[in-house]
């Protein structure tokens, strides 16, 4: 899945995808993908009939985004892509928030911020696939050893059947069988 829409003002295709920070894949549908009017805010204007048309669009393509799942993800990608997205509401910001989301980033993270952020991504994710990969530590089994003996647990009720018998019963059995096989315990 791109970044691109329909409906929203269309771009040059010549304008590459900074691939450094892709655009969050999802199943489900996403409101600018089925209502993309609705985010193209530029082509809304105020009439007046209705004097604060822009703003109530606004408004609702805001709340549509706080709602999606990968509005975190989609915010990334459009501030990474400023040419691509110099229109409508991306993430519930408006080109003006992006432009000065932009200007802090480079503030605090310098000019390659798209490649610090990227950087920052790439061991996010190699922390949560070792997370899944290595095997517990011997301080988190201790750990986990603890919590299992501090659970009271009731001890089960003996059955003579399913016990293992001891050696001492054992021997009793094999003299019981013996006697048997000899005749002598009739
Ligand atoms: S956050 Fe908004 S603009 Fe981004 S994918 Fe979701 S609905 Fe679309």
């Amino acid at each position: 899945m791109s970044g691109n829409r329909t409906g929203v003002a269309k771009l040059p295709d010549i304008v590459p995808a900074d691939d450094r920070i892709p655009f969050p894949h999802t199943d489900q549908a996403l409101r600018c993908r089925t209502e993309p009017g609705l985010f193209a805010i530029e082509d809304i204007h105020n009439t007046d009939e209705d004097p604060r048309a822009r703003e109530k669009a606004l408004v609702k393509a805001k709340h549509a985004c706080s709602g999606c799942p990968i509005v975190t993800g989609c915010l990334k990608w459009a501030l990474a892509n400023a040419d691509l997205t110099k229109a409508g509401v991306w993430a519930a910001t408006t080109a003006r928030d992006r432009k000065q989301l932009r200007k802090k980033l480079v503030a605090r993270l310098g000019e390659d911020w798209v490649g610090v952020v990227a950087e920052q991504d790439r061991r996010r994710r190699e922390r949560q696939r070792a997370s899944r990969v290595s095997p517990p530590s011997v301080r988190e089994l201790a750990l986990a050893r603890l919590e299992l003996e501090s659970i009271p647990t009731r001890p089960a009720p003996y059955n003579r059947w399913k016990e293992p018998i001891t050696p001492a019963q054992a021997a009793s059995n094999r003299r019981v069988l013996e006697l048997v096989a000899s005749g002598k315990a009739a």
